[in-house]
């Protein structure tokens, strides 16, 4: 672990960021905001260009970006990376250049064979890229996991961690990983934690109270709106703090029933889920659905969309227009123990 990075090793680079989505738009800010040299290559007419144009950077198709670039940043939706890499990058990139990944994903499943001849990069933020860029702004940064894969220049290391200081992770904390850790694990995380996990354990509380009779619109306040206020303790400080601010009752259900819910059967199946991940069972059903055109992804997703949750849902924060801000917002300021 490391908080001593600085931006020297890039200091007369020319940095190209392909994408202006979540990470790109805070990646690109933040390194010119660093004093560093950047570029952002997007398609013409692609719905970010102007944005980025908007912001004051300058905006070039990706292969003209990646040409004369000494560090190129691949922050496209994972999806597209293999053609873009095919036809943007492997064609123009110079030798000794380093290749910049914010997730493993291709290069670890192979989707992507980089050249022999360049450094092959992580650098990974461990938040959105609106928190990003907001910390930077605040003087201070998100923490990143970084990775080597390929060093050819003997600098890749160092490219890393001045391209983690550029965009503020480095005033916080750098934790040095691999490209099979971090696909691994943030696979995992977003499968059976975030993503799929806390969903489906909302969906089938929600399910269990409205089949016993008790009105849809009390059991997503109970098993949906309220875990906010949970995941935010667990955010600040861990599962000490949750416990100091729930009630005796509330502490002692879950004691006794939250491994009921969530048990060894379901410890398993994490498990299996992530030898799928492991062994590439996932990455190759994942690559050939997008390849098939998303089939099962949009029927999985229009389910999701139409479960009674989200009928009920939309009604209930229609009422609350606290929630209605337009924009995702960072994380709130910590709470104040009041009691
Ligand atoms: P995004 O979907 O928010 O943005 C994608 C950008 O790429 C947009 O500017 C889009 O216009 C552009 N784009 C799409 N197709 C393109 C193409 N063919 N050529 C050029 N530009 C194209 O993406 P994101 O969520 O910022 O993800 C970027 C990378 O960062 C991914 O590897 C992702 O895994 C990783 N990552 C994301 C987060 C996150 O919080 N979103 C966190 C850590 C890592
Ligand atoms: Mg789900």
């Amino acid at each position: 672990m490391s908080t001593t990075a600085t931006t020297d090793t890039l200091a007369n680079a020319r940095i190209a960021v392909l994408g202006y989505g979540s990470q790109g738009r805070a990646h690109a800010l933040n390194l010119r905001d660093s004093g560093l040299d950047v570029v952002v290559g997007l398609r013409p007419n692609g719905p970010t260009w102007h944005k980025a144009v908007a912001d004051g950077l300058r905006v070039v198709e990706p292969a003209e970006a990646v040409r004369g670039a000494d560090l190129v940043a691949v922050l496209t939706p994972d999806m597209v990376q293999p053609a873009l890499y095919k036809e943007a990058i492997a064609p123009n990139l110079k030798a000794g250049a380093a290749l910049l990944f914010a997730h493993g994903f291709n290069v670890h499943f192979k989707q992507i064979e980089p050249r022999p001849d360049i450094d092959v990069v992580l650098v990974a933020p461990k938040g959105p890229g609106a928190l990003v860029r907001s910390e930077y702004e605040r003087g201070r940064g998100v923490p990143c996991v970084y990775a080597v894969q390929q060093d050819v220049s003997g600098q890749a290391e160092e490219k890393a961690k001045a391209y983690a200081a550029g965009i503020g992770g480095a005033r916080a904390l750098l934790i040095a990983t691999d490209f099979k850790e971090e696909t691994e694990t943030d696979l995992f995380g977003e499968q059976a934690v975030l993503c799929g996990g806390a969903s489906e354990l909302v969906i089938k509380g929600f399910e269990t109270l409205v089949e016993a009779g008790y009105q849809p619109e009390i059991a997503y306040y109970e098993v949906l709106h309220e875990l906010k206020l949970i995941v935010d303790l667990f955010y600040e400080g861990g599962i000490t703090r949750m416990l100091e601010f729930v009630s005796e009752t509330a502490q002692y259900g879950d004691y006794v029933s939250g491994p009921r819910v969530v048990d060894a059967g379901t410890k398993a199946r994490m498990k299996d889920v992530l030898k799928d991940i492991q062994d590439g069972t996932f990455a190759r059903n994942w690559i050939a659905e997008y390849q098939a055109g998303l089939p099962n992804y949009k029927k999985l997703k229009q389910a999701d969309l139409e479960h009674p949750i989200e009928q009920v849902g939309k009604t209930l924060r229609a009422r609350m227009p606290w929630l209605q801000a337009s924009a995702p917002k960072p994380a709130a300021e910590p709470l104040k123990k009041t009691a």
